[in-house]
């Protein structure tokens, strides 16, 4: 049988299926009387207690696995097991309906659950599963449940199959030798993804109801290059699979002799390599695929994970970190893209008939001077300790441009009164994703020090065509002659004016486009860290001189995507 699911991490696997199954937790109510209530706040603080040693632990497995690459992810655990949320009101549903403290919390904890699921964002939807594995955690401790996995049982070779992985899990998989696995559940942005892409796991998830499906022992074939799942494959399958599972094996040998080589086309036109990053913990990954610099962190993520906006402090912190662990590259911050699908509790935005034209990013920015004055304090700050730019989303027009330097020179004279110290000349760049925008793409550029196009939105407001309704998918269309007119444009007018431009929208990540970009003169490519040695390898076999005729053709509408 061949299933269709997401890949969270790419590779291909051969192995015999193990299934992980869990403790099922069934909760029942039970009602308590008044003199138990100590007795049952009490069984519930030391689960929670007990969680957050597991988690520690747990947070140690994690950094020692990957070397400290990505020893921060683990902190939204232990902030959700401080949640007042999570924690004060299911002591409050103990004490005022006298009930078990196993059925308080799981209520409470699925109260929060469905509030997640609610939003229209992958990545906080992904915290949604940390927070029901988290909780699953606490219910064990609470029921005295031992569902631990002796990994030393399962045997060598095996895909695991399985509702969920956790990334604690993923951390045994390598030195159990277990060769993939296989979930019901997860996307691209979840934690075990992430730890598992670190560790090169193949894994595919969101095969519904596999694990109900699959059987014990049966052969398996995980093709996380693909998303595919095979159970009990015939001879010329295995095969096939075989084949490809080795030209996987020397392609990533070939693109691993490339993390050092720079991104030189076969003529000599080197390219910048940046990574986008939504998180100060994925700077690891980042310089493991060869980033030499970040050409996108979406500073928004910090407010969207927080319920109030954060300080200038915190943010100054975490600025500061990704720079020094940069050095000597650079790292563009983008100031917060908040509103239509990014909201965040922390900044109340009014209600909109059409958020994905209103009040959003730079837009709500400037009618919330100080939410925007306390970001670019602590950039300035943070540019003091590295190679900082500063990025402004969804600009409209020259004359936003022209605002927010006039802010940003305000905070230069405030922080120089106060004696703090900031890198004067640090640049400011414009994101190009407005249709008017890349039409003025000239005179953007002569505010701005450089340009980076983001398609992802360029796309859908040249189309008109949401980018995440699936019903007008098919009018967001990457490779229309329009966009590749617009993106020409925008790299001319620039150039014209001495400044350089890169792409970080997910355009930049896909292979179909690497050749038609450095046809089209791109400076710089930002993507997704795990693409850069795919793209890379592009660029070094190919040669400007080819891409220029190939782009050409493409601009004409006499060649598609
Ligand atoms: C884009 O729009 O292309 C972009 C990079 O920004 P985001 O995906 O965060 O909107
Ligand atoms: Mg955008």
């Amino acid at each position: 049988m061949v299933y269709k699911g997401t890949v969270l991490s790419p590779g291909i696997a051969i192995g015999k299926a193990y299934l992980l199954k869990r403790a099922v937790q069934k909760v029942h109510r039970r009602s308590i009387l008044p003199n138990e209530v100590k007795n049952e706040l009490a069984r519930f603080r030391k689960a929670v207690d007990d969680t957050r040693k597991e988690m520690l632990l747990v947070e140690d497995q994690v950094k020692k696995a990957l070397s400290s690459k990505k020893s921060g992810i683990f902190a939204g655990y232990r902030l959700f097991l401080e949640d007042k949320m999570l924690i004060n009101e299911t002591e409050t549903l103990i004490k005022d309906q006298r009930v078990n403290a196993e059925f308080a919390f799981s209520m409470q904890l699925n109260k929060i659950i469905s509030e997640f699921k609610k939003i229209k964002n992958d990545y906080l939807k992904e915290r949604a599963r940390d927070v029901s594995e988290l909780g699953r955690r606490v219910m064990s401790n609470l029921m005295d449940i031992d569902d631990k996995v002796l990994w030393e049982d399962i045997p060598p070779d095996s895909v695991l199959v399985a509702y969920n992985i956790t990334p604690a899990d993923t951390t045994h998989m390598k030195s159990n030798s277990i060769r993939a696995f296989v979930t019901d559940t997860g996307g691209k942005t979840s934690h075990t993804a992430i730890v598992a892409r670190a560790l090169e796991i193949p894994a595919v998830s969101a095969l519904k109801n596999f694990s109900a499906i699959a059987e014990a022992g049966q052969d398996i074939i995980v093709d996380g290059e693909n998303g595919i799942v095979i159970t009990d494959p015939d001879e010329e399958t295995v095969m096939n699979y075989k084949r490809e599972r080795k030209r996987y094996q020397d392609e990533q040998h070939s693109l691993q002799k490339l993390m050092d080589m720079p991104a030189a086309s076969s003529d000599g036109t080197v390219f910048g390599m940046e990574a986008n990053i939504e998180i100060a913990e994925e700077i690891g990954t980042a310089l493991a695929h060869g980033a030499e610099g970040i050409g996108l962190y979406r500073s928004e993520y910090m407010f969207i994970n927080s319920e109030t906006p954060p300080g200038e402090e915190e943010q100054h912190a975490q600025y500061k970190t990704v720079c020094e662990k940069m050095l000597p590259y650079p790292v563009i911050i983008r100031t917060i893209d908040l509103g239509a699908d990014k909201l965040a509790d922390a900044v109340k935005l009014p209600p909109e008939q059409n958020p994905m034209m209103g009040l959003r990013s730079i837009r709500l920015c400037f009618r919330m001077p100080e939410l925007f004055k306390t970001q670019i304090r602590a950039l300035l700050r943070a540019s003091a300790a590295g190679n900082l730019k500063i990025m402004i989303p969804m600009i409209t027009n020259a004359s936003e441009m022209k605002k927010v330097k006039i802010i940003i020179g305000e905070v230069k004279r405030d922080l120089a009164k106060e004696g703090l110290p900031f890198n004067d000349r640090i640049q400011v760049g414009a994101m190009i994703e407005v249709p008017a925008a890349a039409v003025a793409a000239d005179l953007i550029a002569e505010e701005a020090d450089f340009l980076s196009i983001g398609t992802n939105d360029l796309i859908q407001y040249t189309f008109a065509a949401d980018r995440m309704n699936e019903n007008v998918d098919y009018v967001y269309d990457q490779g229309n002659p329009a966009i590749m007119r617009i993106i020409k444009y925008v790299i001319e007018a620039a150039h014209n004016k001495q400044k350089p431009v890169s792409l970080c929208g997910e355009m930049a990540s896909d292979p179909a486009f690497t050749k038609i970009l450095m046809g089209l003169g791109l400076d710089t490519f930002s993507m997704s860290a795990i693409a850069i040695p795919k793209i890379k390898k592009i660029i070094r076999t190919t040669s400007v001189r080819e891409a220029k005729e190939f782009a050409a053709k493409f601009v004409a509408g006499s060649c598609s995507q």
